[in-house]
């Protein structure tokens, strides 16, 4: 029988102060299960206001037997916890006398049979309930989520660190979004686990430990270094000298180097070599990451006096939001604050926000939030030939969806026709 652990976190929205509410308030209900979290989210939206969150219930598959997520394994456990989640939450908020309004859930993309364990659900309580249902882009779910406790407005730059994840967007308006870097090949998080795995580390979250490790175990200054491992940034040969058409980012060589420099030491590694591995690999990867910020920032900036070189894409850029589990680690805030070249490419300096990280790692609140803009913003939504979407690409974002009808918009907006 699988075990799992309920972590329930309730976090307020952020209202303009001193405004009488409009009576009617309407209540989303959201669903997520697109990787290793079962998320269930309960918010409660006025109309021209930010949601408030209720509720959120998470239930977290292990990855630390398995060394990895492995899909067959995550689907049964969402099968397993996400109609449990939300038969819970039902009980505390009464959904049975106060089904919610609105139905959200993570359509993709992600992994198909997890995903389908939410979808399913999703289906069967917009039916039995005559609620409409949205179909949610998880991605965009990372996008908007930090509006509700930062202060950013559009156009506007996301850097997404996460275990599934690594890119950096342009999300212009509500419905436009651009992956201008993606990851190549696997994200940062995902490396710097299966790095820190390969060093020896153990558990969940291992770029989390890493990070703890490194802190507390600085490598001794003045010896020469006790393991063999190259130390250069991906993509910095001469191929790559000048800035090419596409600017991605890879995170799978710094895995193959630590597999390498692990093999060709010939011996278990001592905390000597351990300590030197584990600082320079972290360091490395967000080096990485910094300069491949740079080479974009340089190629779609708006600075005049490099107009030869840049094509002002990221023109009216004032705020970079930064989110993700990775975007955690102090050494990657610190280095992204004094070493992205902000003035040189966009002419005055940005400001960075780091929004709470329970709002900004995979969660239903995010998906609940992205659903009320899709339904109430872009006026779409989803109807009951809904799949998964395994692969969704950001700019198909508004594909797959029917317009909301008139009467099913005033339904959830203003109560008409409920039984609230
Ligand atoms: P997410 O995919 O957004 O849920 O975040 C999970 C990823 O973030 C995993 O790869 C974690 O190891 C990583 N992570 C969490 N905390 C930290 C940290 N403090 N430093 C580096 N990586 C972290
Ligand atoms: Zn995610």
């Amino acid at each position: 029988m699988l075990r799992y652990t309920i972590s329930r976190r309730t976090c307020g929205g952020v209202n303009p102060p001193n405004i009488i509410f409009p009576a009617r308030q309407y209540r989303v209900l959201a669903l997520e299960s697109s990787c290793d979290d079962s998320c269930v989210a309960l918010l409660e939206k006025t109309p021209s206001f930010s949601p408030t969150v209720i509720d959120h219930y998470r239930a977290t598959l292990s990855l630390a037997q398995d060394g990895g997520i492995i899909p067959t394994a995550a689907q049964s456990f969402h099968n397993y916890t996400i109609g449990d989640l939300v038969q819970k939450m039902g009980e505390t908020y009464n959904f049975n006398q106060h089904p919610p309004d609105l139905i959200c859930v993570t359509r993709g993309p992600g992994m198909v049979g997890s995903l389908t364990a939410s979808i399913q659900l999703a289906k069967g309580l917009a039916i039995a309930w005559d609620r409409p249902l949205v179909g949610v882009h998880h991605m965009l779910g990372h996008l908007l989520t930090p509006r509700l406790t930062e202060l950013v407005k559009f156009p506007f730059l996301s850097l997404l660190c996460s275990g599934g994840h690594t890119m950096l967007v342009l999300s212009r308006d509500m419905g436009h979004h651009e992956v201008v870097v993606d990851t190549m090949d696997i994200a940062v998080g995902d490396s710097l686990d299966k790095c820190a795995r390969e060093m020896g580390f153990y558990g969940n979250m291992l770029a989390k430990e890493m990070e703890k490790y490194v802190d507390e175990n600085l490598p001794l200054e003045g010896i020469p270094p006790p393991i063999e491992i190259p130390l250069g940034l991906p993509m910095r040969g001469p191929r790559n000298a000048r800035f090419p058409d596409t600017i991605q980012f890879s995170f799978a060589s710094f895995l193959l180097r630590v597999q390498t420099a692990v093999k060709q030491h010939q011996r278990p590694l001592d905390e000597d070599c351990r300590r030197y591995m584990a600082f320079h690999i972290q360091n490395l990867v967000f080096d990485h990451v910094i300069d491949r910020v740079n080479v974009a920032l340089k190629k779609h900036g708006t600075n005049e006096a490099m107009c030869d070189i840049n094509d002002g894409k990221f023109t009216g850029v004032r705020d970079i939001v930064v989110s993700g589990g990775v975007a955690a680690n102090k050494t990657l805030a610190a280095k992204l604050r004094s070493k992205l070249c902000f003035e040189q490419a966009l002419g005055e300096k940005p400001t960075l926000h780091f929004p709470p990280l329970n709002l900004c790692t995979d969660n239903a609140i995010m998906i609940g939030l992205a659903g009320i803009e899709t339904f109430e913003t872009l006026r779409k939504m989803s109807d009951m030939t809904m799949l998964s979407r395994p692969k969704w690409p950001m700019g198909d974002l508004l594909e797959g969806y029917v317009n909301v009808p008139d009467n099913v918009y005033r339904r959830v907006m203003e109560g008409l026709g409920t039984c609230i």
